[in-house]
């Protein structure tokens, strides 16, 4: 794809200034469907998470908004934390200094009578903030928000798993109705999803990485492996660093606990979880899991029913799910707090044919992925199998490729387009 340069995205002549001093020579994605979008003055939600050049897409095109219009604070930047708040408006303030815009940040943590003072000195015109010292500064009568033309929600998901989307929707409704809105968000947990339709008027959706179907959040993958191989591979990717609590699915109660011994004998805290056992014994295994004092729960689908666990960072499909509603039950089990979580599923050979119905049923195709450096022993002839390398092995940070990229098609014939696991994952706190 041929880049396109700064120059061609509307930006105004001091803004685009300001970029190149910045060294910026072309303008990331994100940057260049969103900026050309928010010039025009719409309500997007943007999907694009912290690193990929986010806060100039949503900055550069502000700054040249304000330009040329009353001094006045007009453009409010709302973040989770603190650190967040420092670095956009650092980067807003490097990016308007061949403006006559001012930029200044308050948060919270310190003292608020040099904020305080700060906002009666100068005349803002664009505020970063976090919530909860913003409507602190405002309940003081220090900073006027009757005139703000332009939000940013940044890092929404995030606001909102801290809490204030109380303070949020507060903040939102001392704010002009007539108004430019941009969200952005890894994630869309229901109670954001609140907040966005209280705030946002028919956003467009600028996505980086498109949202999974079953939940916002979850990242899933297909580890295809011979069916003699899955064990080792379960134990491999329960020994990955970022694998914290799992739940393992197994088809039927032997094959849960013969797998449980396995595990157990392999080194890892094993509890299993099957239909017969009563609640109380059900909420004791999942206690145990939630408290750390086990790391793996194997489980069956019918005891799934139910399962509400805080905190687990995988779910890991051993068998693939009789049917497509089982899997999404199943991978509903992660993901739920956070709204942050891996649902791995271990396919064999045999096991083909309901991955593609499940996909269908979801409208999409699931990633394939290879465990990097992984003996999938595919020198026996029969497991109809490609080799490791057709799937281009995801090692840390490398594939992901993005259009073009070598990865392969998939059984049901589409390529798969989601980030892997790997990747782009949301930080985690
Ligand atoms: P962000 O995702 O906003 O946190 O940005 C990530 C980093 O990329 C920051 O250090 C930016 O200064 C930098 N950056 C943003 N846009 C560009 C660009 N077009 N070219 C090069 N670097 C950029």
């Amino acid at each position: 794809m041929a880049a396109m340069p700064f120059a061609a995205l509307g930006l105004a002549p001091p803004v685009l200034k300001g970029v190149r001093a910045a060294g910026y020579t072309e303008p990331t994605p994100i940057q260049a469907k969103a900026i050309p979008l928010i010039l025009q003055g719409g309500d997007i939600i943007g999907a694009a998470q912290t690193g990929t050049g986010k806060t100039a897409a949503f900055v550069l095109p502000i700054l040249t908004r304000l330009l040329g219009g009353k001094k006045r604070l007009r453009a409010l930047v709302l973040t989770p934390t603190r650190e967040l708040a420092a670095q956009v408006e650092t980067n807003a303030r490097d990016y308007a200094r061949f403006t006559d815009l001012r930029v200044g940040v308050v948060y919270g943590g310190v003292p608020i009578p040099p904020q305080e003072k700060m906002l009666g000195r100068q005349g803002l015109d664009l505020l970063v903030a976090t919530p909860g010292r913003l409507l602190d500064l405002h309940g003081r009568g220090v900073v006027r928000l009757d005139e703000i033309e332009i939000l940013v929600l940044d890092e929404a998901d995030r606001m909102v798993d801290m809490g204030f989307a109380p303070d949020l929707n507060r903040i939102i409704r001392l704010l002009p109705t007539e108004r430019q809105t941009m969200m952005f968000s890894a994630t869309m947990p229901p109670e954001l999803n609140r907040v966005a339709t209280a705030a946002l008027r028919e956003p467009a959706r600028v996505d980086l990485a498109p949202p999974s179907r079953p939940a916002a959040g979850i990242t899933q993958a297909v580890y295809p492996v011979p069916k003699h191989r899955k064990t080792e591979l379960l134990d491999a990717i329960l020994r990955r660093h970022d694998v914290g609590s799992v739940i393992v699915f197994a088809r039927t109660k032997h094959g849960a606990d013969r797998l449980a011994k396995t595990l157990s004998r392999k080194g890892h805290s094993v509890a299993t979880l099957h239909g017969n056992r009563s609640q109380g014994q059900r909420e004791r295994a999942l206690g145990d899991l939630r408290r750390g004092r086990v790391q793996v729960l194997v489980a069956t689908d019918i005891a799934s029913r139910g399962i509400d666990v805080d905190g687990i960072t995988h779910v890991i499909n051993y068998d693939v799910p009789h049917t497509p509603e089982d899997y999404v039950h199943r991978i509903g089990r992660t993901g739920r707090v956070d709204a942050v979580g891996d649902a791995f599923t271990l396919m064999s050979p045999e096991e083909k044919k309901e991955v593609v119905a499940i996909e269908r049923f979801l409208g999409d195709t699931i990633l394939r992925v290879m465990m990097p450096d992984f003996d999938y022993d595919t020198r026996k002839p029969d497991l109809g199998l490609p080799g490791p390398k057709a799937y281009g092995a995801p090692t840390q940070g490398s594939a992901g490729a993005g259009p073009g990229g070598s990865r392969p098609a998939t059984p049901s014939g589409r390529r798969p387009r989601k980030a892997l696991p790997f990747e782009r994952r949301p930080r985690r706190r």
